[in-house]
């Protein structure tokens, strides 16, 4: 996943996961001269949720002497997520969340000049998405997902996923016992309900049979492995609005972002 003079741009929102990515990417840091790590928090401007996470990062940033850069929705696209939850768009506030956290973290990162984004999603995370996207019927998604994805056009910056082969349990545990202090209320907007359904379905799975979740992970990635080449590279062009790569007229946030304003 990491090259020796790679500047990784990883994503901390303040939880467990992303603070635990920001230790280890930290340590691994001071032993290779030529890279370089800079944190990125999101500001999605969710009330009495997100200041407590982005001091805990801040904090946390300060301690490993990693340079933090803060970039918000209000800055950013003029909305926060507690406006859009009250706007009752017709899909969750969840939706637009992701669209806009996605493309929030790819400026930032292509402004500090980043060759890589490291995201803090784990074992679990991983293999409810593919369940997820399963369930959606969408299973090219899976293959275009996954623990490293990179444009071959190179359009978009690699994102890598160093914690995803680690448990959720296995992080918590390691968090502890390196004394990270780390948020640990829920967001208040979330309701990913079939998500939900699939993290208690895999649990229940996992006790029974210890080790599925690591079988579920390595059956996606040779479904990856097999299918890569069945899978045709999108034709991307430029959004007319804001020039980032999209296979349609206007990227996903634009078209968010005119719902909103309509
Ligand atoms: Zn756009």
């Amino acid at each position: 996943m990491l090259d020796y003079d790679d500047h990784v741009a990883v994503a901390v929102s303040g939880g467990k996961d992303s603070l635990t990515l920001l230790n280890v990417l930290a340590k691994l840091e001071d032993r290779f001269p030529r890279s370089h790590l800079t944190a990125i928090s999101v500001d999605e401007g969710i009330d009495g949720y997100r200041d407590e996470a982005l001091q805990l990062a801040r904090k946390a940033c300060h301690q490993l002497d990693v340079t933090q850069v803060v970039v918000s929705y209000r800055e950013l696209f003029g909305v926060t997520t507690d406006e859009i939850a009250r706007m009752k768009l017709g899909q969750t506030p969840c939706s637009f969340c992701g669209v806009f956290r996605r493309k929030a973290i790819n400026k930032a990162a292509a402004k500090v000049g980043a060759t890589k984004i490291a995201t803090a999603h784990n074992l679990d995370d991983e293999v409810q998405t593919v369940l997820l996207n399963m369930l959606h019927g969408d299973p090219m998604r899976i293959i275009r997902s996954g623990p490293v994805i990179r444009d071959p056009r190179g359009k978009f910056l690699p994102r890598i996923k160093p914690l995803c082969d680690i448990p959720e349990k296995e992080i918590v545990l390691y968090a502890y016992l390196n004394g990270i202090e780390f948020q640990s209320i829920e967001c208040p907007h979330g309701h990913a309900a079939l998500r939900n359904d699939i993290r208690a379905f895999l649990n229940q799975l996992e006790l029974k049979h210890p080790g599925i979740k690591f079988t579920l992970q390595r059956t996606a990635q040779r479904l990856r492995d097999t299918l890569a080449e069945a899978a045709p590279l999108i034709e991307l062009q430029q959004c007319q609005r804001c020039g980032d790569p999209t296979p349609h007229e206007l990227c996903e946030a634009c078209v968010m972002l005119e719902a909103i304003a309509a």
